[in-house]
């Protein structure tokens, strides 16, 4: 790996380095893992499915509700919308909070720069 010269103290450091060894500042700009950037696409990718299933399933329904025969089987449909909405809607939002802390925890840290002034 190519060494750099640390922009405060021009000690030679490592590009793989997060920080100098000898003065602590950050001299590489911190990059996701590879669990982190799973995490980023299985978040975003996550979203895109929980909007396709929203959509698919309400546009199913509406058309069950439309096509139904009886007052009864009308509201019948409605309710199971409405039930399946709303259990959609939990799992996308306890989804959502589940990988926005992986989301989190994977962040990448930039370590705070430490001087000896
Ligand atoms: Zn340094």
């Amino acid at each position: 790996m190519p060494m750099i010269s640390c922009p405060e103290c021009n000690s030679p450091v490592s590009d793989a380095a997060p920080q100098c060894p000898s003065c602590g500042v950050a001299v590489a700009i911190p990059k996701r893992g590879f669990f982190g950037k799973l995490i980023k696409w299985t978040f975003i990718a996550f979203n895109i499915l929980m909007l396709i299933w929203m959509i698919g399933g309400v546009g199913a329904a509406s058309k069950v509700a439309s096509s139904a025969a009886s007052e009864a089987e009308r509201a019948g449909a409605a309710l199971g919308t409405g039930i399946g909405a709303m259990m959609v809607m939990s799992l996308w939002f306890f989804g959502d909070v589940i990988l926005g802390i992986f989301l989190l925890l994977t962040r990448p840290k930039v370590p705070p720069p430490r001087r000896k002034r």
